[in-house]
């Protein structure tokens, strides 16, 4: 039996996933005075936000990651681990040798059209949206055509987003697009927060501090369904970060996710592109973006690393990087959702266990908010 300081006997809590989720919780419920387990079944900690210095450089092995809020508690919150730079995302974009300043902005338009006022910027593109007839946009086609007009489609996300979601933008639904920011303005920023960086030093340490508590062991190399029963039989509770289908072992279908493919190259040159990131807007090439690495933490190194990123149809055994929220895939996720929600001992959370894409800070407030809620202020 565990008592701590206060002659209190410790409850005992499995976390499922290293990830940014699993590790501030772990972290929270530890300052409470609960015992935690982490298992772990990669050979690191940090989940898709781990990060490795390589010839000097902060190398984002699961995809190049950017952390940006407006919320206050969250931005106060993620500082005591790290000190934040001032990196602010301004990612270029490359159709076949074009280069274009993303998001679309004034300087889009600009180039594109060689126009020099929002005013003129907005004449073009109601000009171009008039093929639509006012009619509601129905898919990503029409609705990217109705904030930006047909030039830009053409040029800038017809075939990047056909790259990245493996089908035509008229069966894609027309929401994926919306969150681009369209601005008037001469601004490059990709972000409409109020707080924006890259953490100096890297992700991993942010969450090798959350998780150096006396109260946390960790376990690598872990994976929960090879001793399901022993590690469960062993805690009050449990917090599961993994894929929730898996959990309830597919009894209702797979759920589907879309994978990505990364070529990695350490070039003997000091800058290869002059951006962190450029995305491919043509169908020429078929990775969606090249990310460099050194550009996130504006690096000197004398050799520099490239990321191509290719999106890949997700297949059993791939990492599930984004899940598919259509419809089908949603209602299915509703199954599992109602069973998870009459298993008292199992908090579902993050990223797999929520089916969900969340950015890192939509994480953390989560997580913050699992924590609220079931183990109190
Ligand atoms: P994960 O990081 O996936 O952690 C879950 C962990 O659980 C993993 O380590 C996994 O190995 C482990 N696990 C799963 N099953 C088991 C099991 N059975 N046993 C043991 N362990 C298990 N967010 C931003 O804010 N800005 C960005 O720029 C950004 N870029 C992104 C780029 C890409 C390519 C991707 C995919 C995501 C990006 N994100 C970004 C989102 C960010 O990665 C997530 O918000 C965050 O990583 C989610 O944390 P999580 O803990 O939910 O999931
Ligand atoms: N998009 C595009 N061209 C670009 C960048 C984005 O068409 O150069 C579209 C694409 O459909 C993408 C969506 O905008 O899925 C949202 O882009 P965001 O960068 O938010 O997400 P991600 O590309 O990481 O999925």
């Amino acid at each position: 039996m565990n008592i701590n300081k206060n002659n209190n006997v410790m409850k005992k809590i499995l976390v499922v996933g290293a990830g940014l989720f699993g590790s501030v919780f772990a972290h929270e419920a530890a300052k409470k005075g609960y015992q935690i387990k982490v298992v772990e079944k990669r050979n690191h900690i940090a989940g898709n936000i781990y990060t490795k210095e390589i010839e000097g450089i902060q190398f984002h092995q699961y995809g190049a990651h950017i952390f940006h809020t407006s919320n206050k508690e969250v931005w106060d919150y993620v500082n005591q681990f790290a000190e934040f730079n001032r990196y602010t995302n301004s990612p270029v974009a490359n159709y076949h040798g074009e280069i274009y300043n993303l998001p679309f902005n004034m300087n889009t338009f600009n180039k594109l059209w060689g126009v020099v006022t929002p005013k003129e910027a907005q004449e073009k593109i109601a000009e171009q949206r008039a093929i639509l007839n006012q009619k509601r946009p129905e898919n990503l086609e029409e609705q990217a055509i109705s904030l930006v007009g047909t030039d830009i489609y053409e040029k800038l996300i017809k075939d990047y987003t056909e790259k990245q979601w493996g089908r035509p933008c008229t069966e894609l639904p027309p929401f994926i697009i919306k969150r681009l920011p369209v601005r008037m303005t001469y601004d490059n920023n990709y972000f409409n927060d109020k707080y924006q960086g890259i953490p100096i030093g890297g992700y991993t340490q942010v969450v090798e501090k959350m998780l150096d508590h006396p109260n946390i062991e960790v376990h690598l190399n872990t994976d929960f369904f090879d001793k399901r029963e022993q590690l469960e039989s062993e805690v009050d509770k449990v917090v599961y970060t993994g894929m929730i289908d898996q959990f309830f072992d597919y009894k209702f279908g797979r759920l589907e996710y879309r994978s990505l493919s990364f070529e990695n190259e350490i070039l003997d040159q000091e800058n290869y592109q002059g951006n962190a990131v450029v995305n491919y807007t043509d169908a020429e090439h078929k990775y969606t973006r090249i990310i460099e690495h050194k550009h996130f933490e504006f690096g000197t190194q004398p050799k520099t690393i490239i990321t191509k990123e290719y999106p890949i149809d997700w297949k059993p055994g791939d990492e599930p990087y984004y899940p598919v929220n259509d419809n089908k895939n949603n209602k299915l996720y509703k199954k599992y959702k109602e069973l998870a929600d009459k298993e008292d001992k199992y908090i579902f959370g993050g990223r797999l266990g929520m089916y969900k894409y969340f950015d890192m800070h939509m994480i953390i407030h989560e997580s913050l908010k699992h924590v609220n809620k079931y183990l109190g202020d």
